[in-house]
């Protein structure tokens, strides 16, 4: 028995499903204590964008914890904070015109997400918050009555209020507009639903089986929101910061949301941090009203900022681009090898899924690539989509590599179903 069988609570999962020890990660490689190579299209559940221990975030790093700079910081003022707000200013939000405060949350997803309906409750006096189905919030209260699978939301030991439920896009078939029943339901008298505080979505479902929404949809979603004075929040935890192809996911559909929630991957180098973007109108929590010890992550701070720094070269995110395009051909000759398992791609940029007909197929895929050399998770209410999340900086050949593995590990799976 490990230490970790006999010391760890049962609630842990990932380490199941991948069940090495791991002791080394550069880029998108990880190695296990006995020496073997995985190639790593889980990145950290999106913490990893930039891949493992990207050697320049790294290095500004280790400069500022060997300087003696301040660690943990509250939420006091110090040079990193200042560091990352300025550049975050200068190469995020102003170049995209936007002019959103910065709300440091404590430094979980859900926490952010917390932190964003507390606030369109407090702008609009209005408590419920529409939420999609499929989508995927966090897990604490508030943040998972917004949540959609009900495994995750049976755990929560008393009931989840104060947030509706209606269709994703294509959630109730090709032939149904969900934006038309949504501004039914707000705008018929008779619907019984009342106006929502605000919209929570993803632009692209992570957790939810990689649904991506159109521009289109997007777009009719924002103008609901507007005309009707809903908040619009976009829960970009897992679907920004690059990996979409661009810095927000929204980008795209030419969006503006309300608030915006960062986390995972907006240190760029593991560590905590998450945030809210608020629209200077609406920033009317006061002092202390959403606390918490470890918002002032410096370390975090400073990584994020080093990451910026990729971000400020264009030809980062034409690279980013790129690879998503490598990506994208590479998953659709998958798909195209394998019709007989009814095999689909979903998703955009480097936030991608392969679905198949048979609901049980991708567990099984993601457990035989692991014993092949590769880190593959799933999603979905059923687990029943392969999730493929390289970091957003893996070279064509690793996701070249990576790809061949998963092929190999769907010709193994396919051909052990046929086994009598
Ligand atoms: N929102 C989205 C879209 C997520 O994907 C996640 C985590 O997977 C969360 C919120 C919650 O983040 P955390 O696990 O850091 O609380």
């Amino acid at each position: 028995m490990t230490v970790f069988d006999e010391m760890e609570s049962d609630v842990r999962t990932y380490c199941r499903r991948f069940p090495a020890v791991f002791t080394r990660s550069l880029g998108h490689r990880m190695w296990d204590e006995e020496g073997r190579v995985y190639v790593d299209f889980l990145s950290g559940a999106g913490a990893l964008n930039y891949g493992h221990n990207p050697p320049e975030v790294r290095a500004a790093a280790v400069e500022y914890l060997l300087a003696d700079g301040p660690v943990h910081g509250l939420d006091l003022h110090t040079t990193a904070k200042a560091a990352f707000l300025n550049r975050f200013r200068d190469v995020v939000l102003a170049p995209r015109g936007m002019d959103h405060r910065v709300q440091f949350t404590g430094p979980t997803g859900t926490n952010a997400v917390e932190a964003a309906f507390k606030t369109a409750r407090r702008v609009t006096g209005r408590t419920g918050i529409m939420a999609f189905t499929g989508g995927f919030h966090g897990l604490s209260l508030g943040a998972l009555a917004a949540s959609a699978t009900s495994f995750k939301r049976a755990a929560a030991g008393v009931p989840l209020t104060h947030v509706s439920r209606v269709p994703y896009e294509g959630f109730a078939g090709e032939g149904v507009d969900t934006i038309d029943y949504l501004t039914r339901l707000l705008d018929d008298p008779g619907s019984g639903v009342d106006l929502p505080a605000a919209f929570v979505v993803e632009t692209v479902q992570g957790e939810g089986g990689l649904t991506a929404a159109s521009p289109q949809w997007l777009r009719r979603l924002a103008e609901v929101a507007k005309e009707r004075s809903i908040l619009l929040i976009v829960d970009d935890i897992q679907a920004g910061c690059g990996r979409t192809g661009t810095f927000f996911s929204f980008e795209e559909a030419g969006i503006v949301p309300d608030l915006v929630c960062l986390s995972k991957s907006i240190s760029g180098f593991g560590l905590p941090m998450a945030l809210v973007l608020v629209r200077p109108e609406f920033d009317r929590l006061g002092p202390g009203e959403h606390s918490g010890t470890f918002r002032g992550n410096n370390l975090a701070f400073v990584t994020a900022t080093a990451c910026l720094d990729y971000w400020a070269e264009p030809a980062f995110g034409k690279q980013v681009q790129e690879n998503a395009d490598h990506l994208a051909g590479l998953l659709g000759e998958l798909a195209a090898a394998f019709p007989h398992l009814g095999t689909s791609v979903r998703g955009r940029g480097l936030l991608r899924g392969l679905a198949f007909t048979d609901h049980g197929f991708a567990d099984r895929v993601s457990r035989s690539a692991f014993g092949k050399g590769l880190l593959v998770e799933t999603s979905g209410a059923r687990g029943e989509v392969l999730k493929i999340m390289p970091p957003i900086v893996t070279d064509h050949e690793g996701l070249r590599h990576g790809i061949s593995v998963l092929a190999d590990a769907i010709t193994t799976t396919a051909a052990e179903g046929k086994q009598p």
